[in-house]
């Protein structure tokens, strides 16, 4: 057994604690990581808070994990001790559905292992990346690129892939018109990586307050939610709309803004439903889609995407004892765009 330490949570009111954990020796094809840097999700809020239905506690979040390779078991081929490897929201998947054989083991028929708040294979519950230490299969591990840093690369394994996978899906690129709504982590990786794509972006955020950042993020337009006047300017406008936010928020505000045939995709995953007037959808053929994150094989293509256009999150780096601080501002929507905890503080 190998002993990690780490940070947990023991309910949904709780603050941070000092942990340890075990990780389980090397099996054949397991990689041992060191972790360096784990990026805060609204995810791990969300899970944290029980906002997703019940959770075993104590919980160790985080699924956005960077770090170096410091063992192998005797059957690994992918990686190397000293590799530079990141690790995102799944650790296993059955590997043989059809879903899995498509490469798309985020929607596994059997089920995915999540990164935390899981049961593995071997039946033990899963924690996550707030925490010094993680083995993994190595089919469920990715080579960070050389000119990405180690912290830079953590949100890319959630918030990059979760934003990469529906903006690749329904093609954004030259000619299209994208909308993200939700500036925050998910948000400001979706706008960069629309504007690489080559697609026209527009924010919608709730208020201007971080308009200037969103412009050098790569947007063309940006617009406050808060503001009624922006539902008349830009209504049918877009072919696609990214819904990054964690809230429950009046959807079909958003549909109005969809031209013919265009869809709106939610990534943003609240604990409550949202409400929705089919007319929204049915007045001009417009779609409403869900995504969650992306495959293990386009994961490892978004890192390359991001690498050869120098995408990298905007981050701030802090400490383990903040991140009671860290998950209140993300709350309050006081993000920059992503709180990435250096494993070292630990
Ligand atoms: P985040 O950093 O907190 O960003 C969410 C943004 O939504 C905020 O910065 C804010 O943007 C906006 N927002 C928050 N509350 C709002 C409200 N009441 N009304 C309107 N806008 C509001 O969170 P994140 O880490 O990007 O995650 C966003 C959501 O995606 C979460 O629900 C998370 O669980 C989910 N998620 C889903 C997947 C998936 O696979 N589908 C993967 C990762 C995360 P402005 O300040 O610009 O308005
Ligand atoms: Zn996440």
């Amino acid at each position: 057994m190998i002993i990690a330490k780490a940070r947990a949570v023991d309910g949904p009111d709780k603050p941070f604690r000092s942990a340890e954990i075990n990780r389980r020796e090397l099996d054949s094809y397991d990689v041992l990581i060191e972790i360096k840097y784990a990026g805060i999700c609204h995810s791990d809020i969300h899970t944290a808070h029980g906002e997703w239905g019940n959770v075993n506690y104590p919980l160790v979040p985080g699924h956005e994990i960077a770090g170096i390779v410091t063992g192998t078991g005797p059957k690994v081929t992918k990686y190397q001790v000293g590799d530079r490897v990141g690790v995102g929201c799944m650790v296993d998947s059955c590997g043989e559905c059809e879903n899995c054989r498509k490469g798309e083991e985020q929607y596994c028929l059997k089920g995915k292992v999540d990164t935390y708040a899981g049961v593995d294979k071997y039946g033990e519950p899963t924690q996550g990346g707030y925490s010094t230490h993680i083995v993994v299969h190595e089919n469920f591990v990715l080579h960070i690129p050389d000119n990405i840093t180690l912290e830079a690369a953590a949100p890319l394994l959630c918030a990059g892939i979760t934003t990469y996978s529906p903006l690749n899906h329904w093609e954004a690129g030259p000619g299209k018109k994208v909308a993200v709504v939700g500036m925050g982590g998910l948000g400001h990786m979706a706008v960069k990586i629309a504007h690489a794509m080559g697609a026209e972006v527009t924010v919608l955020s709730q208020t201007l307050n971080k308009k200037e950042d969103g412009m050098q993020f790569g947007a063309d337009h940006y617009y406050a939610t808060r503001d009624p006047e922006t539902f008349n300017t830009l209504a049918g406008y877009f072919d696609i709309i990214l819904n990054t936010v964690s809230a429950k928020i009046d959807i079909d505000a958003y549909f109005s803004l969809l031209t013919l045939d265009g869809t709106l995709v939610n990534v943003g995953a609240p604990g409550e439903p949202l409400s929705l007037n089919v007319m929204s959808l049915i007045s001009h053929r417009r779609s409403f889609a869900g995504s969650m994150i992306g495959g293990i094989r386009e994961t490892q293509e978004m890192l390359d995407f991001c690498s050869k256009h120098n995408i990298v999150p905007r981050i701030e780096v802090i400490s383990a004892d903040q991140i009671d601080e860290a998950y209140e501002r993300v709350l309050s929507s006081d993000v920059r765009y992503r709180f990435v905890i250096d494993i070292s503080t630990m």
